[in-house]
């Protein structure tokens, strides 16, 4: 049972009128789905109330139609018939006695108005401060705007209880919300009793709390999400200025909950953020009010949660990505299952999915967000099938996720590692700079699968067709991953780039084998992932002169996906390394490489010593040929299916390779589906007044 030195985050804590029976609270968080895939969204917040969170809040969700941000994809309660969508996720949200919040978001000077077309309106007219840098401007709100938007939040909160929630958190933090609007002398540069003095700045706030206090009475509480600090320089919202306003304000919401004034900052990555990074800008602002105060950190580890609540940090341990990577953290820390608990590696991956409009997924958890739409459960798997074990070759992340699920459902599992240490591309990746906490995908199912009797792991184990046919494994589920490739074949080129002899050219693997390239060295990255910027930063802790060519307009591109591309360009910057961005290489030549300007195609020659060509990856999956060549062998060998998954089948990020081993395990002797989606989903209902 439960460490006693856990007790004091089991505690019940007042928010307001209402009371939350623990110290865990899931901060809001998006998941790609919002509006479009409701249920989806629904039945996710349903597992973390099941795992214990004692209060839970929704993603962002646009309370008014005059301020959205198409084309990402949050929540929308803009009109009554919004309500039902939103009352699915407060009646799961409230299964297990959490408590069920919504964060209500007027997008303002962050809301470019795509959908709705209507004009945005901010603080002070501006531009609209997007990723996406729309060509759009807001006008300033007027006297009358200001009261319409006082009467719109109140409308919003009373949909919000209707809906079924207890908690509002108003929106103030990440540049995304309003109130941070009004509190920042960046964004707020008005001379009326609203702009100016932090007085002024600061009346925004109190009205709507006072109306929506006015109208609600203690029916619900309301909770203040305000920026610790903007850092966009000296008129951005200061974390003294924040100590300032809650002082002067200190019971103005029910609780305050303190979140990074810019979301990059505030979800940074394992690569530049530790656990518990905000500490020192939340420490003492408690004491600056009688109202409970939470903060958020990655925090994964119980020891450190105590530790924030003991010094006085914090009242609530805030989670959105632990809650993410393991929607059990709570149960677990109360049944006193430490080891069990699924931390998060800090990777973003399950940003992307709303910074691409998609779905999220979750390198740790392959289950989020495949609640309802594959009914997976992160806790329980579906009972086993007919056949009684697999062979999983290779011990990736693929194979792990595999073989720790399928022995969950009850097969006997064995795996073959080729090598002396399980972990495949982890085990090499995780020692590369910055990326060590990613070494718990490994760490987290190497323990697991030990406390499992029905799994053998072979290390030193290098299989091929024939051995496997000897061994009589019902399934086979090869896992043997990918090799990054050494003829510059991704994107630029999509055959074999010229190469002349006697080039010194390195791939990723190579640099990770520890073959390290010297003197002058030249990084094509093609690639655009994390690897090209990890591989700079690793070479010049080395002592060589670095220069990364990208053809993409950013150094590690699609890392502006998981919010570090400028920590990355930055860092690459301090380290010493030229980047040169816009350009390809045409050809390696021994001495030099040719690169090109992609517009413009115009060619320059580069000097250098060796070249690391970061490049597409190529499946290894001869061995999967060789047995599918011997099909006509497998009945005799009791073999009833061979699958390829994972980086083998499809290179692809690490939690590409979790999911596909969590679904292979999931699917693993059940019907075959045809030609339908393997999963659920939702469609827009047909207006019923057409043609109207
Ligand atoms: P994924 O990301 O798909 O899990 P990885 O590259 O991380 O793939 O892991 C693949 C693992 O498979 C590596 O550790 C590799 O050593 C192992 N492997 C590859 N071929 C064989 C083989 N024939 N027999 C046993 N293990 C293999
Ligand atoms: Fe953590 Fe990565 Fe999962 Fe997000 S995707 S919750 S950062 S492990």
């Amino acid at each position: 049972m439960r460490d006693p030195r856990y007790d004091i985050l089991f505690e019940p804590v007042q928010i307001g009128p209402l009371t939350a029976k623990n110290r865990f609270y899931q901060v809001p968080h998006c998941n790609g789905g919002g509006y479009r895939d409701p249920s989806a969204a629904a039945a996710m917040r349903g597992i973390k109330a099941e795992g214990g969170w004692g209060v839970i809040f929704t993603e962002q969700c646009e309370m008014h139609h005059t301020s959205e941000i198409t084309p990402f994809i949050e929540l929308r309660l803009w009109e009554d018939k919004d309500i039902p969508q939103l009352r699915r996720m407060s009646e799961r949200m409230k299964e297990h006695g959490a408590l069920a919040g919504i964060q209500l978001a007027y997008s303002g000077i962050n809301g470019p108005n795509l959908y709705t077309k209507e004009v945005p309106l901010a603080p002070t007219a501006l531009p609209i401060r997007t990723f996406t840098n729309d060509p759009v401007q807001a006008r300033a709100l007027s006297k009358s705007d200001i009261r319409d938007l006082r009467r719109w939040f109140v409308t919003a909160t009373k949909r919000s209880r209707a809906a079924g929630f207890d908690l509002i958190c108003l929106y103030g933090a990440h540049g995304f919300g309003i109130f941070q609007h009004f509190l920042s002398r960046a964004t707020n540069q008005r001379s009326d009793e609203y702009g100016g003095s932090l007085e002024n700045r600061a009346r925004f706030s109190q009205e709507v709390i006072a109306d929506i206090r006015e109208a609600v009475g203690d029916s619900m509480a309301i909770t203040l999400r305000v920026s610790l600090d903007e850092s966009i320089g000296a008129l951005g919202f200061s974390n003294a200025e924040l100590r300032d306003y809650i002082e002067m304000n200190r019971n103005l919401p029910d609780l305050w909950d303190l979140a990074q004034g810019t979301w990059e900052d505030c979800s940074g990555p394992s690569r530049f953020k530790d656990e518990a990074a905000q500490e020192q800008l939340v420490r003492g602002i408690r004491e600056l009010t009688d109202q409970p105060v939470v903060g958020v950190g990655r925090f994964t580890s119980p020891d450190v949660m105590v530790r924030m609540v003991k010094s006085g940090t914090l009242d609530f341990i805030g989670c959105a990505r632990p809650s993410i990577a393991d929607p059990f953290l709570p149960k677990k820390v109360e049944k006193g299952r430490i080891e069990d608990i699924r931390e998060c590696i800090g990777c973003n991956i399950c940003i992307t999915g709303d910074m691409t409009m998609s779905i999220s997924r979750c390198t740790q958890n392959p289950t989020f967000m495949e609640e309802w739409r594959k009914g997976w459960h992160p806790e329980r798997m579906n009972p086993k099938g007919d056949s009684s074990n697999v062979l999983v070759v290779g011990s990736g992340p693929a194979g792990l996720e595999a073989a720790w699920a399928l022995c969950r459902r009850g097969y006997d599992v064995a795996i073959a590692e080729a090598r002396k240490v399980i972990g495949g591309r982890v085990t090499r990746e995780r020692a590369l700079p910055g990326l060590s906490a990613w070494g718990r995908v490994v760490d987290y199912r190497e323990y697991q699968l030990g406390q499992r009797a029905n799994v053998e792991i072979y290390r030193q184990s290098e299989l091929d067709a024939a051995a496997i046919l000897e061994f009589g494994f019902q399934n086979i589920c090869i896992a043997t991953g990918s090799t990054w490739r050494r003829d510059g074949v991704a994107r630029q080129h999509v055959v074999p780039m010229p190469i002349a002899p006697g080039a010194q050219v390195f791939t990723p693997d190579d640099l990770m084998e520890g073959r390290l390239p010297k003197g002058r060295v030249v990084i094509f990255d093609d690639d655009h992932y994390y690897m090209g910027g990890v591989l700079a930063e690793l070479l010049t802790k080395t002592g060589a002169q670095v220069t990364l060519i990208t053809p993409a307009p950013f150094v590690s591109d699609w890392t502006r996906n998981t919010l570090e591309q400028g920590a990355i360009h930055a860092r690459l910057v301090e380290a010493g390394v030229e980047i040169v961005l816009n350009r390809g290489v045409t050809a390696i030549w021994a001495d030099h490489v040719v690169t090109n300007c992609v517009y413009t195609g115009r060619t320059r020659p580069m000097e250098m010593d060796s070249v690391v060509v970061v490049a597409a990856r190529l499946g290894n999956d001869q061995l999967y040929q060789d047995l599918v060549g011997r099909e006509a062998d497998w009945a005799e060998a009791g073999i009833r299916s061979v699958r390829l998954i994972g980086d083998a089948n499809a290179p692809g990020p690490i939690a590409w390779a979790t999911y596909a081993g969590h679904r292979y395990a999931r699917e693993l002797d059940a019907p075959e589906t045809g030609d339908a989606p393997s999963f659920r989903r939702e469609i827009t209902e047909l207006a019923a007044d057409w043609p109207g």
